[in-house]
């Protein structure tokens, strides 16, 4: 650990005092993607007080924190601001009761206010100890990751106009792991993923006259059958994908033959020639079932909600996992591999900078450790996108805070 650690990271006592206060209101104050205002301005006021310059409504409501110290790298470092329709269950008494314009619950539920959280304690901590350190920090605060669109829509309306060059971009998010540990992973790390909206068509008739029909309930069954070959039969077994078929939509009363069926699937893959591989199988199963059927209309296909591969820079992650061993010890390990996905990468990428994503884990140690010992740490450890997901509030925002200002300084503080 180099000792401009130890001396940046002594503000931490000091950060407290109002970063729980600040989580415990983002909790309650939830916004759905595209509508993080609330947030922004919590964000964009917390870094102008820690002496950030600061650029906002960045691809709608992103804000985007610059401290520019003396020559040396650039390290961005991003959270992600937005929550989801969930309707809380965590009992908490900073539980969210937010409600939308179409009176859906919002909650946060994948834990984006612990990232928005950590990154202004950070950021805080990096501005008041920037004796010890040489370079610039960006502090990036996306909105709508939950729809992929929120990265794509800054790197649209200018963001590298106002960061400019970027030496190594970062982010985190926290997982059902215990809380106080992390992990990094080298190589593809989070999959892409791919959702497909499909219409089917039929021809509708009086449910006792199916000789008149081609039902496409039927047909929608058969596709969701045969989809299951896909993973099993086309995918080696050393590649890994997943094919959820979420929806299936089809008619209105038991008597009547629909003239239609809408299915939708996700997929999520590790690699593009499993993902072309995958959407082509799907393609082509959809198309011959149809067939099959006799259905009177070509079907169609819309993609939507597409995430790109997370795949972690291996120099990066090295020197971010060696600097973790260092200051964590044994609390920091390695990531398994996560089915779920993120746009983050997509900044980095558009920026030309290698990047790595790491987890933090979020859950209580306590809990987590007596599900482990019963073998039931699937049933009863809450997972993000639950109504019941509630990361303890320490040590889990300490370990955020404290990660990223150690993997900041791994680039800033080097000799
Ligand atoms: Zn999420
Ligand atoms: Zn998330």
């Amino acid at each position: 650990m180099t000792g401009a650690t130890t001396t940046v990271l002594s503000g931490l006592d000091q950060v407290r005092t109002w970063q729980d206060e600040l989580y415990r209101d983002l909790h309650a104050h939830p916004e759905l993607p595209h509508h993080e205002r609330r947030t922004a301005a919590a964000v964009a006021a917390r870094l102008r007080e820690t002496g950030f310059e600061v650029h906002e409504e960045v691809g709608g409501t992103g804000v985007v924190g610059v401290v520019r110290n003396g020559s040396g790298p650039v390290v961005l470092l991003r959270a992600d601001m937005d929550a989801l329709p969930v309707r809380e269950e965590t009992g908490l008494p900073y539980a969210s009761t937010a409600v939308a314009e179409d009176g859906s619950a919002i909650m946060h539920a994948c834990g984006h206010d612990v990232h928005v959280s950590c990154l202004l304690g950070a950021a805080a901590l990096l501005s008041g100890g920037r004796d010890h350190w040489a370079g610039t920090v960006v502090a990036l605060f996306q909105p709508a990751e939950e729809t992929a669109d929120g990265a794509r829509g800054m790197v649209e309306d200018g963001l590298a106009e106002i960061v400019g060059h970027v030496d190594v971009a970062m982010a985190q998010h926290v997982l059902p792991m215990p809380a106080g540990t992390l992990g990094t992973r080298s190589g593809p790390t989070l999959s892409a993923a791919d959702s497909l909206r499909i219409t089917v068509h039929g021809r509708g008739a009086h449910g006792s006259m199916p000789q008149a029909a081609v039902d496409p309930v039927v047909l929608a069954a058969m596709i969701v059958v045969r989809l299951q070959t896909v993973v099993a039969r086309e995918v080696a077994p050393g590649d890994t994908a997943v094919l959820t078929v979420g929806s299936v939509q089809a008619g209105t009363k038991s008597n009547v033959i629909p003239d239609r069926a809408v299915l939708q699937l996700n997929v999520r893959t590790y690699d593009e020639a499993t993902r072309t591989r995958v959407l082509e199988a799907i393609e082509r199963i959809v198309r011959a079932e149809c067939t099959a059927s006799g259905s009177p209309a070509e079907p169609e296909f819309e993609l939507f909600d597409r995430y790109p591969l997370t795949d972690n820079d291996p120099v990066v992650t090295d020197r971010v996992a060696a600097a973790f061993a260092d200051f964590f010890g044994e609390r920091a390990g390695e990531l398994p591999q996560q089915s779920a996905s993120e746009d983050f990468s997509d900044l980095p990428r558009a920026l030309g900078a290698p990047y790595t994503y790491w987890g933090i884990g979020g859950t209580d140690p306590e809990a987590y450790e007596a599900a482990r010992a019963a073998g039931r740490v699937a049933q009863d450890v809450p997972v993000n996108h639950s109504a019941v997901f509630a990361p303890v509030i320490q040590p889990t925002l300490d370990t955020g805070t404290e990660a990223l200002v150690v993997a900041a300084l791994a680039w800033l503080a080097a000799d």
